[in-house]
């Protein structure tokens, strides 16, 4: 297959090049051909030279906080010489706060200075070559999990005063847990009650009391997604999926992973809602 060809650019005057010079090598790395435009290129020097190597998309790197104003410039450059089709992307010390704004711009992604070169290499691979795009993100909160001594006292609150469906209610052997699903919406809200003292649900009950337990996220393809987190070095209690509530997939990530939150991951049989 041909190599992907990537133009790194620096546009403004700040000075600093090592993380663009880091990133070209972890693409190199990858097997991508990397042209480095070196420093202080103005957006339209950059637009040019992205046309005359015919690369297939560009990266954009800014310290010097001008990217507000320099990086919509790059794509207003591309525009003028009809090479619109060229994505760019853009990374470095760029404030959470201007990610909408540049998105909105036309920037495909920005990548922050927390983002990992492994995450950035599939990015770009999968943007110019989607068969290889290996997952979909997660399509939504599958239910959230609060812990409860006893689900035959917490479901009036549920059912009566909220007027939510109790959906069912079931044991998880495998976790040591009862739990109840309650229909909102999209999403559920699953009631844990532990039915043993080995069960985690009765040791974070002794800990914390009752509460928010856990959030679940479904997604597709478990295994893929568990075996692309671990790659990208993100903690997880089940290397492995195994069988949850209602014949689900599920796995969790550690809290350390996600500031302190338990995330399960749960996939859902084909045929289910
Ligand atoms: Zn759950």
């Amino acid at each position: 297959m041909k190599k992907i060809r990537v133009l790194v650019a620096k546009p403004g005057l700040d000075g600093h090049d090592r993380g663009a010079l880091v990133i070209a090598q972890a693409l190199r790395d990858h097997g991508m051909e990397v042209i480095y435009t070196g420093l202080r290129q103005s957006p339209a020097q950059i637009a040019q030279a992205a046309v005359q190597e015919d690369v297939d998309v560009i990266g954009l790197s800014s310290l010097s906080g001008a990217h507000r104003t320099l990086f919509p410039k790059v794509l207003e450059e591309l525009e003028k010489r009809n090479a619109s089709d060229i994505p760019v992307i853009a990374g470095g010390v760029i404030p959470s706060e201007d990610i909408p704004y540049l998105i909105d711009k036309g920037i495909k992604k920005i990548f922050t200075s927390g983002s990992s070169t492994e995450v950035l290499a599939d990015y770009i691979q999968e943007l110019i070559d989607p068969k290889t795009k290996s997952i979909e993100k997660p399509h939504k909160i599958a239910h959230i999990g609060i812990a409860v001594e006893s689900i035959d006292y917490a479901l009036p609150f549920y059912t009566d005063s909220l007027g939510l469906e109790l959906e069912m209610v079931e044991q998880v052997e495998s976790e040591g847990v009862k739990i109840a699903f309650i229909k909102i919406g999209e999403t559920r809200l699953e009631l844990l009650e532990p039915l043993n003292d080995s069960s985690s649900v009765r040791k974070f009950l002794d800990k914390k009391g009752e509460g928010i337990h856990h959030i679940a996220l479904e997604v597709d393809d478990i295994e893929t997604r568990l075996q692309q987190l671990n790659k990208q070095g993100i903690k997880l209690i089940n290397e492995k999926a195994k069988t949850g509530a209602h014949n689900s997939q599920i796995a969790f990530i550690h809290p350390k992973a996600a500031n302190g939150v338990l995330f399960e991951l749960c996939q859902h049989e084909r045929n289910e809602d």
